[in-house]
This record gives structure tokens, sequence and C-alpha cells, in this order.
């Protein structure tokens, strides 16, 4: 099942759902770990349909009541805001070269910035 499916058009107490915000939840302690590991950040920002990415809890149990409770903000298909990082598709360049820029980038990921819209499928 596509994220697009499991996140937006199918009931939030399905087991699709329940595994799909663990697969989120897992990926988004992944990404604070890393986070933490460089002295960054210590919270998770929650892209429930009302934080809207826009806040920051330091429990995962919080974001994951928020998902079942409220669902995914929309167009969040793409999780940049939790370890998928935009950088690893599109600052890779063709001679294999890695960036230096890419701590920069994640930086850039700060909480001003407007994610991209997705162009969903
Ligand atoms: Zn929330």
């Amino acid at each position: 099942m596509d994220r697009h499916t499991w996140m937006y058009k199918i009931s939030r107490a399905t087991q699709e759902y329940i595994d799909g915000v663990e697969k989120f939840i897992q990926c988004a302690e992944e990404n604070l770990k890393k986070k933490k590991e460089h002295g960054k950040e210590d919270r998770i920002t929650c892209p429930c349909h009302d934080c809207y990415n826009l806040k920051k809890y330091s429990s995962v149990a919080t974001i994951r009541e928020h998902l079942f409770r409220r669902g995914f903000m929309a167009g969040y298909t793409k999780w940049i805001w939790h370890g998928e990082g935009i950088h690893s598709e599109k600052t890779r360049t063709s001679d294999g070269n890695r960036r230096s820029n890419e701590d920069i980038r994640e930086e850039d990921l700060g909480n001003e910035e407007e994610p991209p819209q997705d162009d969903m499928a």
C-alpha cells in the first residue's frame, strides 16, 4: 500500500494505518537520534493535521496519539522533516561526489521553511 493511500485514504482504525504510523514513528526516532548526536535537536516535529510540523514534542507517544486522533497533515507523503532528506535525492551529483552541503541542508530544514508540496502521484 503506498503512503498516500494509508495516510489519507483509509480509516485510521485499520491495521494498515496503525502499521504505517509505527513506521513513521521509527523513521522519526532514527532521525531524532541522528540529530541528537549532532546536538541539534531533541524533539520531533509533529506532522498531524493540527500541528502541521510546526510543533515539536520530546515524546513520540504524543505524536503517535495525534496521528491516530487527527491524522496526517495534507501532502506529507515524503517525510522530509523526519529524516527523509530531500538532499538524498537532489544533491547527489552524477559523478558520485558527495556534496559537502549536506549538513547545511539539514539546518535548512528548520522551522521557518514550508516543506515543498508533494506532487502527489
Ligand atoms: Zn500533532
